[in-house]
């Protein structure tokens, strides 16, 4: 009689077909980790489906025995959400990376869970170039399903966080029923979430413990045909508050950027910060150019200014870097020789960024690392993401031992200052909710309970008790 961890994996291929489930150490490895500094844990089985009926067969699978079930769509959080710390069926996405549908008027794309951050930039450059989406800086094979269900923030934060920009989504429940929310719950339209409950919610920001996301529909935005960037040298961090507040008072620029690091060979850490542009004619380019140029002529002291840096003064690979694939704090970590960086991410209100700063230097330093920061502007000045980042040489225990440490203490800074960790690793998940109003706390187990009786959905994370 076959055991029960031989009926999972012959039911799995039974599923999904032969080639798309695998039990190999060799490959259950990849899926142990992520980029980031936690602890590896083994899956059981890996198996990739390629329609929402598959991922229903697998879900009801786990359920009836009673395995753990995590999904990963790009496997790039870096903070060790999609890592099985339960063991069981690591469900990978990447097949199911269909775009269903755009609809230009309406400025919407029904994505399937697979989609990379990539693949849609892409598709839109090329049949769609009217349209675009807000692109994080991670790599491109990101997803933007798993991007834009954490919070994810890019180019066009302008509009807010990458979840509010979701209009509906399919999901599969934790028993196997599928649920469309939003518009298309009584529409074939999947054009909004209003003015409907809002179910969305329920599966944003949990990690997959509620439901695994087989489709989703994302707002997409004007592109326009001219952009440029304006770069400003921060002398003051003081000075970073008052400065977002006047350029989004404006609504004339798609992004505001700002990234501390220590270019390599550089003998400090600089700070700049950059505005996005874009246009529809140079004339109105250039009107805009010279509006923020002139905004900062006479802004701050001697010494607390934001002096405008032409492009041209800057190395090119740096330009390219910030204008096509803005990855520069992620350059500090060598990836090809085991090399990695993880950051504490925190939502915090403008107000709070020069105190996080220096106190993210005083932990940076603490630990042995230079200050590396990205902050971004979300919505009009409404808060920023604030990022710590810390590089490691995975080949390194002590070093990766470093970065755990500093993390650790950067989310208590965070939490100490009244932010909002952003998809914090299974301890920043246990601070959050030791804080948490005891009432929030009791509804989340509730609603977690219900969605997932079983307790197999991506089990570990947003525990309580
Ligand atoms: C160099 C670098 C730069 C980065 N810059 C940015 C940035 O600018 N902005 C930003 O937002 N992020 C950034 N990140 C962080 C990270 O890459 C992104 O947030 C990433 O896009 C997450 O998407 P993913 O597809 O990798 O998600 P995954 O890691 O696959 O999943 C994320 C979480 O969602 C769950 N999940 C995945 N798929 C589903 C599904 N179908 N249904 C339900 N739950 C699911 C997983 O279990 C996990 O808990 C950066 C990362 C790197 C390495």
């Amino acid at each position: 009689m076959a055991s029960g961890e031989d009926h999972v994996y012959e039911a799995l291929r039974t599923i999904v077909g032969d080639p798309f489930v695998s039990r190999d150490r060799e490959e259950l490895y990849m899926y142990s980790r992520d980029p980031g500094a936690s602890i590896p844990r083994s899956a059981d089985w890996v198996v990739l489906p390629s329609t929402t009926d598959e991922v229903q067969k697998i879900v009801i699978l786990a359920r009836d025995m009673k395995v753990p079930v995590v999904p990963i769509s790009g496997g790039l959080t870096l903070s060790g959400l999609a890592v099985p710390v339960k063991g069981g069926i690591v469900m990978d996405m990447r097949r199911m990376d269909r775009i269903i549908e755009v609809n230009e008027r309406s400025r919407y794309v029904v994505v399937e869970s697979g989609v990379s951050q990539g693949k849609l930039l892409s598709f839109l450059k090329e049949n769609y170039p009217m349209l675009r989406h807000s692109m994080p800086d991670a790599p491109p094979s990101a997803s933007v399903v798993g991007n834009t269900l954490i919070y994810g923030s890019g180019h066009l934060s302008k509009h807010g966080a990458h979840s509010e920009m979701i209009n509906g989504l399919e999901v599969v429940l934790g028993d196997g029923e599928v649920l469309r929310l939003g518009s298309c719950a009584l529409s074939p339209y999947w054009f909004g979430r209003g003015p409907l409950p809002d179910l969305v919610s329920l599966f944003v920001n949990w990690f997959g413990t509620t439901g695994i996301v087989t489709r989703l529909s994302l707002k997409l935005y004007p592109s326009h045909p001219l952009r440029d960037m304006l770069i400003f040298l921060v002398q003051d961090p003081k000075t970073i508050p008052q400065a977002v507040s006047m350029i989004t008072s404006t609504d004339m620029m798609e992004d505001v950027l700002i990234v501390a690091s220590r270019p390599p060979k550089a003998p400090s850490v600089i700070s700049l910060l950059t505005v996005y542009l874009t246009a529809e004619t140079h004339e109105e380019l250039d009107f805009k150019k010279e509006l923020f140029v002139d905004m900062f002529k006479d802004f701050g002291q001697e010494g607390s200014r934001m002096v405008f840096t032409p492009k041209e003064m800057l190395p090119q690979k740096l330009i390219h870097g910030f204008m096509e694939e803005p990855q520069y704090a992620a350059a500090t970590a060598d990836f090809k020789k085991g090399g990695g960086f993880e950051y504490v991410g925190v939502v915090l209100p403008l107000s709070k960024v020069p105190v996080a700063w220096k106190m993210g230097e005083e932990i940076a330093r603490k630990h042995g690392f230079d200050p590396l920061y990205t902050v971004r502007n979300v919505g009009l000045g409404h808060g920023v993401v604030f990022a710590f980042a810390y590089p490691f040489n995975r080949a390194d225990e002590e070093s990766l031992q470093r970065s755990r440490d500093a993390l650790a203490d950067t989310n208590d800074m965070a939490l100490e200052l009244g932010g909002t960790p952003w998809k914090s690793e299974l301890e920043g998940q246990a601070k959050i909710m030791a804080r948490m109003d005891p009432v929030v706390l009791s509804v989340m187990d509730g609603i977690k309970r219900v969605m997932d009786p079983g307790g197999i959905m991506n089990p570990g994370n947003w525990k309580h008790g």
